[in-house]
């Protein structure tokens, strides 16, 4: 049974740096988007809740139910309004021309286009929009931006000023207003304004600042061994051949478990240096044998580097149906 391996201890100790980092608890939203990025959103979330986390967002109303029982406050970043939203949720208006189809009373944090071009409304069109807000039967409670590229000075300064007018412009329509704008390449690199909660996903997780602990690790166990005697292929397309005789092991993880496919082009190597032998299967992978278990990775950096991508996705990509445990 492929596994993965949550270190509860490491959770732990993430969130309290970020916690100091931003000024305590009460000014963290932790991204639980996505599965918790892939980690197990239900494992953990009472973990956070026990740590003092009261406030997270998530992608959309069906994560947000499933974590509802945990939170004071869950903000829904990536949802289309349809008349139905549940007062429970706050909602994120990524679009104005959208703030029409909300249901009456909706609970809502506005976001504010500073210079990513993604989401937003633009801040030229902010005071004529908060004027006119009224007309809505909305309760705006919150401000946001989110950071293009929070890593290059330029950028980043770019659109803190204009989150910073944002946020003067906005005080004048309503002073109980929160604001956000910090994410966690902002986070790592600079102290947050005081007025400011931080938007934080992947630190939690031990990426992004090398003060911090990894979580998650990713276990296999194995299938099936023999011996290869030399000149043997092994696996799809016969794509390894063994040099000598040696002895190999068919472990349980796969490219349906949400990895990506490896072709057998040399060098994707697990957590202890052991080479991955051959193409990936869709339900398991082969290597010279390294007993009942093997980890796959604690540190999704190595296979971000190799399949040319971030961390995020090699993550964010790892199946729900994967079993999760706490250690
Ligand atoms: C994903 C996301 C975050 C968190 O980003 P990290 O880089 O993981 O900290 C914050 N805000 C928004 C709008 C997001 O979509």
């Amino acid at each position: 049974m492929a596994l993965i391996k949550l270190d509860k201890e490491a959770y732990k100790f993430n969130l309290r740096q970020l916690a100091l980092r931003a000024g305590g608890y009460e000014n963290l939203i932790c991204v639980f988007k996505d599965n918790a990025y892939g980690h197990g959103a239900q494992i953990l979330a009472p973990i956070a809740r026990e740590e003092g986390v009261g406030f997270i967002a998530t992608r959309n109303e069906q994560e947000a139910l499933a974590l509802e029982a945990h939170f004071k406050d869950i903000l829904i970043l990536s949802h289309r309004p349809n008349g139905k939203e549940d007062p429970r949720f706050i909602y994120a208006l990524n679009e104005p021309l959208n703030l029409k189809d909300f249901k009456k009373n909706t609970r809502i944090h506005l976001k504010i286009d500073t210079g990513m071009r993604r989401n937003g409304i633009c801040l030229s069109n902010l005071k004529e929009f908060l004027d006119s807000f009224h007309r809505y039967d909305l309760k705006l409670e919150g401000i946001f931006t989110h950071f293009a590229a929070a890593d290059e000075d330029e950028s980043y300064h770019f659109q803190r000023q204009n989150f910073q007018k944002a946020k003067d412009l906005a005080r004048n329509f309503n002073e109980n207003l929160i604001f956000h704008s910090f994410n966690s390449v902002a986070l790592s690199r600079d102290t947050p304004p005081k007025d400011e909660l931080c938007r934080v996903g992947l630190l939690q997780f031990g990426y992004g600042d090398d003060g911090l602990k990894k979580v998650l690790s990713l276990y296999a166990h194995r299938l099936s061994q023999r011996t290869l005697q030399k000149g043997q292929s092994m696996g799809y397309d016969n794509a390894f051949v063994a040099q000598e005789k040696m002895r190999v092991g068919t472990y349980d993880l796969g490219y349906a478990d949400g990895l990506f496919r490896y072709d057998a082009r040399g060098g994707l190597r697990l957590a202890d240096g052991r080479e991955i032998l051959g193409k990936m299967s869709m339900d398991s992978f082969s290597c010279e044998d390294g007993g009942e278990e093997l980890c796959v990775f604690d540190d999704a950096r190595i296979w971000a580097e190799f399949f040319h991508t971030i961390s995020y996705e090699i993550l964010v990509k790892l199946h729900p149906s994967i079993p999760r445990i706490l250690i």
